[in-house]
């Protein structure tokens, strides 16, 4: 492999703010064309944009999560350009002096020095350069920006509509350093990215509504050199299939270009998931193009250390922080602690289960990550309206550990537990659902079994002990699933005495 590949990222992400960037109509998504809409977004001469304080708290959030440094004084540009979407044929962005400069994000075993990064099995395959798995990917600069309106196309592109309802939607679009150099890392830097922005709760980051969505500027150079190559950029990506299959693709064709003798050509391109190829869109425009200026109409953006430092205080504890005191403090492997951290509510909802219970803390994550999200699955609920409360897993699990009910009963009663919304006590109650203990019972039904089975009991005698099990299941098959295992083992070892 001759070539190497330099990847930087462009990612816009939709702040959840409740009401727009200059103007204070509702951000809300679906709601019917051009009714949430007002002169100041839809671009009326004369009108006056105002700053949306929750937008620059969410960015500034952003900022200190991920490493930059807010800038004391930042402020709005004009960014010139000419698309039906874009009533004012300007966009107000910011361009010299955006609101937080520099930053990173730690791939693979940079953040948290453990094994289980491994890439997903697909990318190892890829000819796109190899998959380091440990690299901190600079970031240049996080700036705050509003939405364009979105164009509908009726079938056959007949007619286009212009809905504005996400015209002046704040953005912040946080720029990458070239230091990607396969689509493997792209794809981690972004998920990433993603639970990071998740775990703030400034963002929803729905792939499919656009909120979180990517641009990507690729070159190849010869390995070794330490000029980059002319490079591509593919627009508007959002899922991260396509991101990978999208790079993927850009790197064989470029190199099919440069082992060929030829140059590539610095251009726009659009990826088409379907055929699975870039296409171009149009020539690269550079900054000058754009024609920036300051925005006239928008004061520079003052901010105070104790604005920031407050700021900074409400950020609470992120993916990779929680996934190493999960290993810590409960004993988790890296990968189970990564399972239960990739999303903020299942997190939370194993730290209320093994709360009361950190010793079976292992056992209740098994638990969570098995029977929850397989009832999850089949009931299509998230973990935030699963109807068993993360209480009740911890005393499930303390009755099963305890020898109060096995753990098939466990299994057997979990999905009526589900349905039911009763708790783990009603129920068990109801169903006379408790592990017979009782040694005199367990006793008689031994007796019985071993008379009737003598030919088991002489190739125990004969030092073939695994037969036991035989009639531990026996007994358990009796009882209807309800004896205590360790207590049957105990009386059979003393009558087979
Ligand atoms: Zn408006
Ligand atoms: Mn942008």
């Amino acid at each position: 492999m001759t070539w190497e590949m330099t990847v930087g990222l462009e990612v816009h992400t939709q702040l959840n703010t409740v009401s727009k960037l200059f103007c204070s109509c509702k951000t809300s998504f679906g709601a019917p064309p051009n009714t949430h809409t007002c002169e100041i977004c839809q671009g009326h001469p004369g009108v006056l944009p105002k700053l949306n304080e929750a937008a620059l708290e969410k960015a500034v959030t952003a900022g200190l999560a991920l490493h930059c440094t807010v800038n004391t004084y930042s402020k709005f540009d004009r960014k010139n350009y000419f698309y039906p979407d874009l009533p004012k044929a300007y966009q107000i962005s910011q361009y010299d002096q955006p609101i937080c400069s520099g930053g990173y994000i730690d791939i693979g075993t940079v953040s948290d020095n453990t094994e289980c990064a491994e890439p997903a099995e697909e990318s190892k395959e890829t000819a796109a350069s190899v998959y380091k798995g440990n690299a901190r990917i600079r970031l240049t600069r996080i700036h705050l920006e509003e939405d364009a309106g979105k164009l509908v196309h009726s079938p056959h592109h007949a007619e286009s509509y212009i809905d504005l309802n996400r015209a002046g939607t704040p953005l912040i679009e946080i720029v990458t350093e070239p230091d990607i150099h396969s689509p493997a890392e792209a794809v981690e830097f972004l998920q990433k990215l993603r639970a990071i922005l998740l775990y703030l709760e400034i963002s929803d980051c729905n792939m499919e509504a656009g909120s979180f969505r990517c641009d990507a500027n690729i070159s190849l150079r010869r390995k070794g050199s330490t000029v980059l190559g002319n490079r591509t950029e593919i627009k508007n990506m959002n899922t991260f299939k396509g991101i990978f299959n999208a790079l993927e693709y850009e790197y064989r064709r470029q190199e099919k270009i440069l082992n060929a003798g030829n140059t590539v050509v610095t251009e726009t391109l659009l990826f088409d998931s379907v055929t699975g190829k870039t296409q171009s869109m149009r020539g690269k425009e550079e900054a000058h193009d754009y024609r920036y200026f300051p925005e006239p109409d928008l004061p520079p953006i003052r901010l105070n250390e104790s604005y920031i430092s407050r700021i900074g205080g409400l950020i609470p504890e992120l993916p990779d922080n929680k996934k190493k005191r999960f290993q810590n403090d409960y004993g988790l492997s890296c990968y189970d602690s990564g399972v239960l951290i990739s999303d903020k509510h299942l997190a939370v909802y194993f730290e209320k289960a093994a709360e009361g219970y950190p010793a079976y803390a292992k056992k209740i994550c098994n638990w969570i990550l098995t029977e929850v999200m397989s009832v999850m699955n089949e009931t299509k609920t998230d973990i935030l309206h699963f109807p068993v409360k993360p209480e009740e897993i911890g005393k499930l699990m303390h009755l099963v550990e305890s020898g109060v009910i096995s753990g098939r009963i466990a299994k057997d009663v979990f999905p009526e537990l589900c349905a039911s919304g009763k708790s783990i006590d009603a129920l068990l109650n109801e169903k006379k659902l408790s592990m017979i203990s009782d040694d005199e019972l367990i006793r008689e039904i031994l007796k019985k079994l071993l008379a009737e089975n003598p030919a088991v009991v002489q190739k125990y005698k004969e030092g073939n002990t695994k037969t036991a099990g035989f009639f531990v299941g026996q007994v358990m098959k009796e009882t209807g699933g309800k004896g205590n295992p360790k207590k049957i083992n105990v009386i059979l070892a003393e009558l087979l005495q």
